[in-house]
């Protein structure tokens, strides 16, 4: 059986048991797990023409799969997660590997042993390795934030060599900031590792579904007490009450169909956009994505090259390496950040991470604390740097308290 679409003005309402806003990973694991665990009629609201979020891939014109989205690896240490996904899919064992292009010369990424070999030459590095080895351990993953912090001057050689040459022009093009300008935890996700492991994930898990992700949320969605309504907006079919006329008011109920629904919400779009930005626009990065197909195997050395110290492109990734298709052709993208400053025209990909931001956040959090039938779930929604595991964690999660509630409840 595949995916039950149906248009949102045919939903007799009163028999949904639960909403759920969005259907990438957030939204389809919460939505799966009450259908099949609760047998609770699911009702999905997306608003793009297809399912899949951001993991959503399609076949292009030169029958090459391709991620819409941005490139999206698989990687994980939670087992709960990996072991909750493989029903869906089978996996390809796939590595991911990146290259920093420094100025046509190849270093691997995260900056490592073999890379420091490469930045100082083998005798000098050997030294430089021991001295990090001694002061941080074999094999341990520093940050850039740790080791600028360093007083040695040979250590702060190497700090200043990986954050000119890894951080500075990437950062830069990505987040309009310097490394030091944005919050620490971004540049933490690419540490220093002092080991010659070339793989971007260190994770225990790591693969790619093997018929793509857009084949694995149909089987996830594939299920009689799941319905998908596409192209459909939660800021359009919502109707929002409050308790009082205040701009700081918080939601009392949600309506649809013109009927309070008390069931379970699960939200995982913007939380300003359902609120009509009221507060003003939460800021967020953009991305515009150039493909190019080319009559060779292969145009890369590897899934990803970053381009650390020219072009104003961040990244280039060919898809092939990813996803483990053979073809005589192939298909690459290049990924140019954006700030985002259209709604209507742009996606708003990450979250700008700041104690401001945050704080502006959570005035519009505040709004839903009120109504426990909400919750807020995801990138998005939670206003987060999430990668896809934890997403599929958090969204197991809240499906168990939702059970459990309905258990206590029933
Ligand atoms: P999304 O996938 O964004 O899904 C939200 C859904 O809600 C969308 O389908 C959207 O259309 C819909 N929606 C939003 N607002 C509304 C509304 N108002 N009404 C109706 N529908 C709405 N993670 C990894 O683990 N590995 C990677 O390699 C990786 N690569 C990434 C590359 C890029 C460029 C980006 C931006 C992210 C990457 N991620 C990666 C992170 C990954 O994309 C997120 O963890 C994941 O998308 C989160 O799932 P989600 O369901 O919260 O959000
Ligand atoms: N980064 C960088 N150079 C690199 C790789 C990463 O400066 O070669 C920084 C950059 O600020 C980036 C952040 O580290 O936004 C996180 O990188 P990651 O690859 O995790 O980003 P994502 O895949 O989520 O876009």
């Amino acid at each position: 059986m595949p995916v039950n679409y149906a248009d949102y003005r045919d939903i007799d309402i009163d028999a949904m048991d639960a909403v759920v806003v969005g259907s990438g990973f957030a939204g389809s694991v919460v939505a799966q797990q009450l259908a099949e665990r609760r047998d609770m009629k699911v009702l999905i609201i997306e608003k793009r023409p297809h399912i899949g979020g951001n993991m959503y891939d399609e076949h292009d014109e030169a029958g090459i799969l391709v991620h819409r989205y941005g490139p999206h690896i698989f990687h994980t240490n939670n087992q709960r997660a990996f072991h909750y996904l493989r029903q869906f899919s089978g996996w390809l064992g796939y590595q991911h590997h990146v290259l920093a292009d420094l100025h046509g010369e190849y270093m691997p990424v995260p900056f490592n042993l073999n890379s420091m070999d490469m930045a100082f030459g083998p005798e000098k590095a050997e030294r430089l390795a021991a001295k990090m080895i001694e002061r941080f351990g074999e094999g341990a993953r520093v940050t850039l934030s740790e080791l600028r912090a360093e007083e040695d001057p040979e250590l702060s050689e190497v700090a200043d060599f990986v954050y000119d040459n890894v951080f500075l022009y990437y950062t830069q093009k990505q987040w309009g900031q310097t490394p030091d300008e944005i919050d620490p935890s971004v540049t933490a996700r690419v540490p220093v590792l002092l080991s010659r492991d070339n793989r971007y994930f260190q994770d225990t898990y790591q693969g790619m579904p093997d018929k793509g992700y857009t084949a694995l949320f149909e089987a996830m969605l594939d299920h009689p007490n799941i319905t998908v309504c596409l192209n459909t907006e939660a800021e359009s079919v919502f109707d929002l009450e409050f308790s009082g006329d205040e701009e700081d008011a918080p939601l009392s109920a949600i309506k649809l169909h013109g009927k309070e629904f008390t069931g379970p919400i699960v939200y995982t779009g913007p939380l300003d956009e359902l609120f009509l930005a009221r507060f003003g626009r939460l800021p967020y990065r953009s991305l515009d994505f150039v493909y190019e197909t080319y009559d060779v195997e292969h145009k890369l050395p590897c899934g990803t090259v970053n381009y650390t110290v020219s072009e104003d492109y961040t990244r280039i990734t060919e898809f092939k390496y990813l996803t483990g298709q053979s073809a005589p052709n192939t298909t690459i993208m290049k990924e140019y950040s954006r700030a985002y400053e259209d709604p209507d025209a742009q996606i708003p990909y990450y979250a700008i991470l700041s104690d401001e931001n945050r704080a502006h956040y959570e005035r519009y959090r505040a709004l839903t604390d009120s109504l426990p039938n909400f919750h807020p779930l995801g990138r998005l929604a939670e206003y987060r740097y999430y990668n896809m595991d934890w997403i599929v964690a958090l969204a197991l999660e809240l499906a168990d308290r939702i059970i459990e509630g309905e258990g206590a409840a029933a």
